[in-house]
């Protein structure tokens, strides 16, 4: 499997691109979209000036804006990569400055709540396409992106029944030009699946990371100490975004506690396994669990590297 986002394309996929929102992923995508000339003209906004002035400082856009109406404008194709929560607002204020026959979409990690919400702003003639890149990492803003994050990750459409088969191809054709994989399904069924992938999983990271800060009888300095027992690939996730993961759990609320019901009952029956030293059914479900791991190092989806094959080297 290539690690290099290979040459640039001869032609762009699209005219001018507007990314609103410029963190890890809305700089990532910035990045890899100059690196391969994927859009003719790169706008990016951010409602933060001081995000502003650092993106014109790292000089991945064409022009960086505070104003998302002046960078959605005339865009072909506009992304919202705000947090969940934010992106009805800059809907309702974008929506009737959207160009007609243009693609509006997002990269929020959860798609149904998003859609509903972003939806009644989206004037007739512009295509609303939700999609979710499947990567990132526990680092926020403008310096944290990098051009290969999309690289062999999977970039998942939630398209409504009713899509502009030729606006579906073009936003599928931007992601592969990043690096991605694309897949299309319903939005509940993404909130369900990255329910177990990502979000259940997020919460315990924060859970067991909660706990141990507040354990008494072990004091904080032991956990610290001690943390490459485990302890520490948790709290990696657990310093993910808090606005970010705020606004997932909000967003995803069905999903996440139907899958927790689940987790809930396997963990009373593993308590059970240990309380009656039932040592077969640990090993069975161990050697499940590590079947598992291998099977995702297969799939390209993960390195065997102790570090998690996450370090960026030199391609920011
Ligand atoms: P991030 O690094 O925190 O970047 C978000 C940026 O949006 C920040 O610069 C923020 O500015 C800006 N922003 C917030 N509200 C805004 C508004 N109303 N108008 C314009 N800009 C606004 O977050 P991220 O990790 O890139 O995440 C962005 C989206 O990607 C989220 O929806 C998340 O669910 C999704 N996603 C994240 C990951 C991941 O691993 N991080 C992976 C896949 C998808 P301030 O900092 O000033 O608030």
């Amino acid at each position: 499997m290539s690690e290099s986002l290979g040459a640039k394309l001869q032609q762009p996929v699209v005219g001018r691109l507007a990314i609103i929102g410029c963190g890890l992923i809305g700089s990532s995508l910035a990045r890899v979209s100059r690196r391969k000339s994927i859009a003719a003209e790169i706008v990016v906004a951010d409602a933060s000036a001081q995000v502003c002035a650092r993106a014109r400082e790292l000089g991945f856009a064409d022009r960086v804006d505070e104003d998302a109406v002046a960078a959605a404008k005339d865009a072909d194709l506009t992304i919202l990569c705000v947090p969940v929560g934010a992106n009805a607002a800059i809907a309702e204020k974008i929506g009737p400055h959207l160009k007609q026959g243009s693609i509006l979409s997002d990269v929020g990690s959860v798609k149904g709540a998003v859609a509903t919400a972003i939806a009644p702003f989206v004037p007739a003639g512009v295509n609303l396409i939700p999609a979710h890149p499947v990567a990132g990492t526990e680092q926020s803003g403008p310096d944290a992106g990098f051009a290969t994050l999309f690289l062999n990750r999977w970039c998942i459409l939630t398209p409504p029944t009713d899509v502009d088969q030729a606006a579906l191809d073009t936003l599928a054709a931007f992601w592969t030009a990043a690096g991605s994989n694309v897949e299309t399904m319903s939005a509940e069924h993404h909130d369900l699946v990255l329910a177990i992938t990502s979000h259940v999983p997020h919460l315990i990271a924060y859970n067991i990371v909660g706990t141990a800060a507040d354990l008494e009888e072990v004091t904080q300095s032991e956990v610290i100490k001690f943390s490459a027992g485990g302890f520490r690939d948790f709290t990696r996730i657990a310093a993910s975004d808090p606005t970010m993961w705020r606004d997932v759990f909000l967003n995803n609320k069905e999903a996440v506690l139907e899958i927790l019901g689940r987790f809930a009952e396997d963990l009373s029956a593993l308590q059970r396994m240990i309380r009656w030293g039932d040592g077969d059914g640990l090993f069975t479900l161990f050697t499940r669990t590590r079947n598992i791991r291998r099977s995702i190092i297969e799939l390209g989806q993960e390195t065997a590297a102790p570090d998690f094959g996450r370090h960026q080297g030199d391609d920011q």
